[in-house]
């Protein structure tokens, strides 16, 4: 299923292609535990720039065909660009399920635009981010379009490798950025920033050089690469990306496009924006799980994961797979667990049709085993479960959980390790 959290992963995973350094392994750890990030939209993207000296075309974003009409027509512009606002990219080649081929189409005339408008709003637009069905589009962007004499690719990321900040740019913009950097890597150019002394300006100048800028346009590039710095640090941003970061024939240096990611941890300080997320892209389900703190992940199989840790997440993945089985979704409670959480995550997994078994697979570290088994018993009774269910609880008070469970007199099937749980929840869904 398309996700904003799928496609926000997949754009971490983009920019983390650029690290040679980046194990396979990790790379699907960071997409479990991106799940929650906060994703936003173009033109809020944009909104943020702008109100931070970013230079940024001038935008409406309606969600009528008509507010479109009106919009290009407010504009009064030589040319009109209309954008689908979903989160993933690639809309520029993507297609509508209305049979509109792009999600980004340029036009003179405000009738157009208004036309073409009323085939993207309500339609899926499905690209090379997305999954097949694509994304339904409910927003779409009104800009004042702009000449582009050239496109390069910027972005600020927050690096491990580099133990912070990280600005990569090419001059190879507007195209695949992973394309460039597998066919030329010489082309991907990159400037480590100390946090402490922020981006120098031989850095701004150079990257700006780097990236093409010639004459007068290499200081307005530079100084466009710290505007984005500064917002990016205000912001608590993990990554901005600007992908055509443009040059126009009148000699302006114009952000095209804006994919913004957030550091959750920073909620507490950047609740205006954390306060611009709408979720609107999420499945219910996912916005479900978020309200308890949990994290959803959904998969195509028959078995539900109830687990603690997206290592842990993984590994029963894993032995799932090895095991004949196939997961249908995971749940992942996280570190800090109430009884309350654990009742909300049953509901959320058996409310899935797809689930005919639920297997259970908690280690104790932080988490008292003896409040999942009790969170277990209480889903069970009330929510009346239907599905077999097998749990492996390992750890702090394991004995208690298992005495808990043993004489609750619920179908419950024990496992004695991770093996064990996935043997007999593969058993119990293909016995039937
Ligand atoms: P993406 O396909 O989702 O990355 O969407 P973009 O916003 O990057 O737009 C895709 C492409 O449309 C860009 O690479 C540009 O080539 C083109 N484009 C976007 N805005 C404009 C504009 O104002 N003028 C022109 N001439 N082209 C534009
Ligand atoms: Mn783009």
């Amino acid at each position: 299923m398309a996700s904003p959290a799928a496609a926000q992963a997949r754009t971490v995973l983009r920019v983390l292609a650029l690290r040679p350094r980046l194990l396979a392994a990790r790379s699907q750890a960071v997409q479990l535990t991106t799940r929650r990030w906060l994703n936003l939209q173009e033109y809020q993207s944009k909104k943020l720039m702008a109100d931070n000296g970013v230079k940024v075309q001038r935008f409406f974003v309606v969600d009528t065909a008509n507010e479109a009409l009106e919009a290009a027509k407010k504009l009064n512009a030589k040319e009109i660009v209309l954008k689908a606002q979903i989160l993933a990219g690639g809309r520029g080649k993507g297609i509508f399920s209305s049979g509109l081929k792009g999600g980004v189409h340029l036009s003179k005339d405000p009738n157009v635009v208004g036309q073409l408008a009323k085939q993207m709003i309500g339609y899926n637009l499905a690209t090379k981010q997305t999954s097949k069905e694509g994304v339904k589009v409910n927003k779409v962007m009104v800009a004042e379009a702009l000449d582009i004499s050239r496109e390069t690719y910027f972005a600020i990321l927050m690096d491990r490798s580099c133990n912070g900040p990280v600005l990569v740019g090419s001059p190879q913009g507007g195209v695949d950025i992973e394309e460039v950097a597998a066919s030329n890597p010489e082309l991907i150019f990159k400037e480590k920033i100390d946090i402490i002394d922020g981006v120098k300006d031989s850095q701004a100048q150079r990257m700006a050089e780097n990236l093409g800028f010639l004459g007068p346009l290499k200081n307005q590039a530079a100084d466009q690469i710290k505007k984005l710095y500064n917002l990016f640090l205000k912001i608590d941003a993990t990554q901005v990306e600007v992908n055509p970061f443009g040059e126009t024939p009148e000699g302006q240096v114009v952000c095209f496009d804006a994919k913004i990611n957030f550091d959750d941890n920073a909620e507490f300080r950047q609740k205006d924006i954390f306060a611009m997320d709408d979720g609107s892209e999420n499945e219910p389900i996912e916005n479900e799980a978020a309200r308890y703190d949990l994290k959803y992940i959904g998969l195509d199989g028959n078995i539900a994961c109830f687990v603690n840790g997206a290592g842990l997440a993984m590994a029963t993945c894993d032995i799932i797979f090895l095991n004949g089985g196939k997961p249908a979704n995971f749940l992942d409670l996280g570190g800090g667990v109430k009884e309350v959480q654990v009742y909300e995550a049953f509901k959320l997994l058996t409310a899935d049709p797809k689930v005919e078994a639920i297997l259970v697979n908690i280690f104790g570290g932080i988490v008292n085993c003896a409040i999942i088994a009790n969170g277990i018993t209480k889903a069970c009774r009330e929510l009346k479960l239907k599905v077999p269910l097998v749990v492996r609880l390992e750890g702090t008070n394991v004995h208690e959980a298992q005495s808990i469970l043993s004489n609750s007199g619920l179908p419950i099937t024990s496992a004695v390790d991770l093996e064990d749980a996935a043997k007999k929840a593969v058993a119990s869904v293909t016995k039937k």
